[in-house]
């Protein structure tokens, strides 16, 4: 994925909780300096490559940027894509910035996927978070993206003000019934300067902590990989000042290994219990998910010990999949 940040581009206010400048570490930037930035930056690198990738804008509402602009940075895009240095064509944008004639329009200049930054499908917690939409907005915004032709791609925020995690849960069966082609998972964080930072300074609102969020994410992730939509993203990534601006929350930077290897110890521990009372003599282990399969720090290695797994007999293969041995 290649990003391109164009920081609160189209958008007309501040949702409470976001600080792009600070998440994306570019600033605000004008439109022309970054148009410039890009062109410059994908005739550098592109060629060099060795497999085409996606690119993305996002940071903003690229739908409400002025159409001069929408149209100048997918034009950049499709050069690229057209010869072969690109793959795909994304934007993020809100809900209620999606209107059918202009979702058309985009996907004829070769936009390939929206992404919606829904955040949450709770009349409630859109409400808590100002968010300025209705969960049916939200729904119907889906409908709009599939229906003109396009890839869909969510983006969810748990730990919202008035959330909790079995909400979420709900919220996130409501994705899979979506059917999006990907999701993105960015648990919410109190950063500097944001209005949320004003209502937790106040005692109004109070973040996941870390524990909380892991577990809530791992029953989610586990629930749309059941529906085989995949989890392109946990947690935000640390760009720019982003660290020195969390005042709370639930960042990590192994947010994802940690889901990962929560739901690895879930699986194998279900598979163990199908063995009935039989004790398990090892396990063969892809070898590319060892750090899942311990788990950060480590974590794992307790909860495995319960299923008689220990360094000692998992061995560690080229295959894709796990297999686990049972005594006779
Ligand atoms: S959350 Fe999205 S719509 Fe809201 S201010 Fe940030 S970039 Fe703009």
């Amino acid at each position: 994925m290649w990003p391109v940040f164009i920081p609160f581009g189209g958008c007309s206010g501040r949702c409470i909780y976001c600080a792009q400048d600070l998440q994306t570490g570019t600033g605000t930037q004008d439109l022309a300096t970054i148009l410039h930035g890009l062109r410059q930056n994908l005739e550098h690198s592109l060629p060099r490559k060795q497999s085409a990738p996606e690119i993305g804008f996002y940071g903003g509402t690229f739908t409400r940027l002025p159409h001069v602009w929408q149209r100048r940075f997918l034009a950049l895009a499709l050069e690229y894509k057209q010869r072969g240095l690109l793959t795909k064509i994304r934007c993020s944008t809100r809900p209620d910035a999606v209107d059918p004639e202009q979702i058309r329009d985009l996907r004829k200049l070769g936009l390939d996927l929206v992404e919606l930054g829904i955040q949450s499908l709770d009349d409630r917690v859109l409400q808590a978070s100002r968010r300025g939409y209705s969960s049916d907005k939200a729904r119907r915004a889906c409908k709009t993206v599939r229906e003109q032709g396009l890839e869909l791609g969510i983006q969810m925020m748990p730990g919202l003000p008035g959330q909790s995690p079995s909400d979420w849960q709900g919220e996130i069966r409501e994705v899979c019934r979506l059917r999006p082609d990907s999701v993105r998972i960015y648990p919410c964080l109190v950063l500097e300067g944001t209005p949320l930072s004003g209502l937790w300074k106040r005692g109004f609102y109070l973040p996941w902590d870390t524990n909380r969020t892991i577990r809530a994410v791992s029953r989610a992730t586990l629930r749309l990989w059941r529906k085989e939509i995949p989890v392109i993203r946990m947690g935000l990534p640390p760009e720019g000042t982003l660290l020195p601006s969390i005042l709370a929350g639930p960042w990590h930077y192994a947010l994802g290994n940690m889901v990962r290897s929560r739901i690895l110890f879930y699986i194998l521990f279900c598979y163990a219990m199908q063995g009935g009372k039989r004790p398990i003599r090892g396990l063969d282990c892809p070898r590319r998910y060892q750090g899942e399969l311990w788990g950060h720090r480590g974590v794992n290695r307790r909860r495995l010990g319960k299923i008689d797994l220990s360094p000692q007999n998992v061995r560690y293969t080229e295959q894709s999949r796990f297999t686990l041995y049972f005594e006779t």
